[in-house]
């Protein structure tokens, strides 16, 4: 399969990057590890005329913990975010997402914030960076701007991203002292996207849940923050009686979509059942810290 014709750009500094995305607006696309978009103009599914690679800007290249965030570069590779050490030890729920991202092949390629900027519902990445309450910078020529999590993903593969804007950097806040967390996902296969992925991060305090926070993919069209669930454990006496309540708290409120994957029935029976295991490990996760 071969894409449609389309003019290359290799720019070497992000001024150039931005020149050039200004310049082509929505005919541009921009090409970080190229593992959706490449896909994608294969199948003829994007065609863009102007492809903006970004691979040649090394200051991208960067994952940094400063201001209680991991802050992570355009260019960062998922590989390199799975591997670090600052993940591992400041933000665990984000190396066991990554993990989770295809196979390692892909990860060596892809990049956390192409992730973040294909907006793809059943992505790690989008619903990472929405349980975490985290935010992107977006370069344009007005300069830059900060996007939430909440404001960025706005339905499947769409964002409130200007195409003339290039998303500089991703910051993942790091998990609370003494939070448990989980990441609990279903896939058809080893390396498939999962059909619904859970990821949780909860607090105790005093004998009952103080923060409880639940991102699920694969249930909607942008990831989905599961809040009547989340406001259910808030004060609640941790255990499986709770995780229950939870879990159909989780299963009344998503709204998934039937597809050649799954039922929406299938997606949201799963979608209760990962959140009750989740949420035990989580809190196992919790009492060991405490
Ligand atoms: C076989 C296979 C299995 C996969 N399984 C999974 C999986 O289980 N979970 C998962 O989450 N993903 C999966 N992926 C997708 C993979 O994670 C991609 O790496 C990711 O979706 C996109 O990152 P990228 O760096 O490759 O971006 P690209 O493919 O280069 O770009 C993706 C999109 O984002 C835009 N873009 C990229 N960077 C920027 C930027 N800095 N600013 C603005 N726009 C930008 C591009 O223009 C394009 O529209 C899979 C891919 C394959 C091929």
């Amino acid at each position: 399969m071969k894409p449609a014709a389309f003019e290359y750009h290799a720019p070497r500094t992000v001024d150039e990057a931005l020149a050039l995305l200004d310049a082509h607006g929505d005919e541009a696309k921009v090409l970080a590890g190229g593992q959706s978009l490449v896909p994608m103009m294969n199948m003829r599914l994007a065609r863009p005329g102007v492809v903006v690679d970004i691979n040649r800007l090394p200051a991208l290249d960067y994952l940094t913990l400063d201001g209680g965030a991991l802050r992570i570069g355009a260019l960062c590779r998922q590989r390199a975010v799975e591997r670090s050490a600052l993940t591992a030890e400041h933000c665990p729920l984000l190396r066991d997402a990554v993990r989770l991202i295809g196979h390692l092949q892909i990860r060596n390629r892809g990049t956390v914030v192409g992730s973040i900027a294909h907006a793809d519902p059943a992505a790690e990445m989008t619903a990472a960076l929405t349980i975490l309450g985290g935010e992107v910078t977006a370069t344009g020529p007005g300069g830059e701007r900060t996007i939430d999590a909440d404001e960025l993903f706005v339905s499947y593969l769409t964002t409130s991203l200007d195409p003339r804007e290039l998303i500089t950097e991703a910051r993942f806040p790091v998990l609370p002292a003494g939070a448990g967390w989980s990441w609990t996902e279903i896939a058809r296969r080893h390396g498939d996207f999962a059909l619904v992925g859970v990821g949780v991060v909860l607090s105790v305090r005093a004998g009952v849940v103080a923060d409880a926070r639940i991102a699920l993919t694969g249930v909607g069209p942008t990831p989905v923050r599961a809040t009547h669930a989340e406001r259910a454990l808030a004060g609640a006496a941790p255990g499986d009686a709770l995780w229950e309540q939870a879990a159909e708290a989780v299963r009344a409120e998503v709204e998934p979509d039937d597809d050649i994957h799954a039922s929406a029935a299938y997606r949201r029976h799963v979608a209760g059942v990962l959140t009750g295991r989740a949420l035990a490990e989580a809190h196992g996760r919790a009492r060991e810290a405490a």
